[in-house]
């Protein structure tokens, strides 16, 4: 199981990952032109990709997915309440590369993909769960206001998380966002801070959980080492090593194998 977070922030996100042989992007937030050049830093081809696995229809996780459907003719999976909120962004896709998915299990050939609900002001977001034949297991949500037991459920005995750690509190309520834009942030279906990421983090770490991404980053009411160090310091608490990383807004991260 390979991962590169191709980057990840208000201004788009995109996540690469290969099981098992199958490429396919978690989003595809950027103009089709950058994801192209994304993926040619780590040394792959839109033409290879499988598919492409939408959360939910903001544009900063769906702009460069129509473009890429068209032009490398890849299958879009998403619910279908946020293809119908998302449609125009995603402007005209081959009915045969538009597959629905709701919360339950599907497969990317032999790849096991499990979407989840979570909480957040789209139309509809889903998490997803991914395990691969080797049987490692990643699970990914990136913008998600409250962690609920289904959260949880679908997190456990992961090898690879990537999870949100949006805004710092002092930050956010200094920062110069309108009042009702603080409180959508900090609300059960906005985002999650980065307290809240690190004690999730805490709460559902074992043994074999080798890999931590923080992602979503506020660039107004975060900053990398700060969330970096909040999530690490509490770690270092509950006496929890693990490799902990922080996806940027532009670069993207180095491939990790598992
Ligand atoms: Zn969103
Ligand atoms: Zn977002």
């Amino acid at each position: 199981m390979k991962i590169s977070i191709l980057g990840s922030g208000s201004r788009g996100n995109s996540i690469f990952l290969e099981v098992d042989k199958y490429k396919f992007l978690i989003d595809a937030g950027f103009s089709g032109k950058k994801i192209e050049e994304k993926l040619g830093e780590i040394n792959k081809k839109p033409e290879e990709l499988k598919g492409i696995l939408i959360t939910h229809e903001h544009g900063d996780h769906l702009l460069g997915a129509g473009i890429l459907s068209r032009k490398y003719n890849i299958p879009i999976y998403i619910t279908k309440e946020s293809y119908d909120a998302g449609k125009e962004k995603l402007g005209k896709i081959e009915e045969k590369n538009i597959i629905y998915i709701s919360n339950s299990t599907f497969y990317l050939g032999e790849v096991k993909i499990d979407p989840f609900d979570v909480m957040h002001d789209a139309k509809r977001t889903m998490g997803y769960r991914i395990e691969g034949i080797t049987g490692k297991k990643i699970a990914i949500s990136t913008d998600i206001g409250y962690i609920n037991n289904i959260t949880k459920k679908y997190f456990r005995d992961v090898d690879i998380m990537v999870i949100e750690s949006n805004y710092d509190h002092n930050m956010l309520m200094k920062c110069n966002y309108p009042w009702d834009l603080k409180a959508r942030v900090k609300s059960r279906t906005g985002h999650l801070s980065n307290e809240d990421a690190g004690k999730f983090i805490g709460e559902i770490y074992h043994k074999n959980l080798k890999k931590v991404y923080l992602a979503h980053i506020s660039k107004d009411s975060n900053d990398c080492k700060l969330a970096f160090n909040t999530v690490n310091n509490f770690l270092a608490r509950e006496n929890i090593k693990v490799d902990l990383e922080v996806a940027t807004q532009d670069a993207s991260t180095k491939l990790y194998e598992i």
